[in-house]
C-alpha cells in the first residue's frame, strides 16, 4: 500500500460527500461538556468540510458533534488542557 496525496480524500461532515484533500478544510473549536458537573471535559472538535461550498463552510462553524457540549473561546479553557 502506498500513499498518494493526489487521491487522498476525506468525507465532508456537513454534506457527506467524499472529496479530494485539496477541497476539504477543517474548523477546529474548543468545546466543553458537563459544565454543571464536578469535572467538565474540555476537548477540541474538528469539523471537516468542503472548502468550495459556501453552505458547508458556514455550517462547519456552528456544527456541534458531541451532544450536551458547547463551543468556548480558548480563554475559558483551563491552562492544563491547552496542550492537546
Ligand atoms: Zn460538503
Amino acid at each position: 500500500m502506498s500513499f498518494d496525496s493526489a487521491t487522498l480524500s476525506w468525507r465532508c461532515m456537513i454534506c457527506d460527500l467524499e472529496r479530494l484533500d485539496s477541497r476539504i478544510s477543517v474548523v477546529t473549536s474548543w468545546m466543553v461538556r458537563g459544565e454543571d458537573e464536578p469535572h467538565p471535559i474540555y476537548f477540541k472538535q474538528n469539523v471537516l468540510h468542503c472548502n468550495d461550498n459556501p453552505s458547508c463552510i458556514k455550517e462547519a462553524t456552528t456544527k456541534i458533534i458531541v451532544g450536551h457540549s458547547r463551543k468556548i473561546p480558548v480563554s475559558e479553557v483551563p491552562e492544563r488542557y491547552r496542550f492537546i
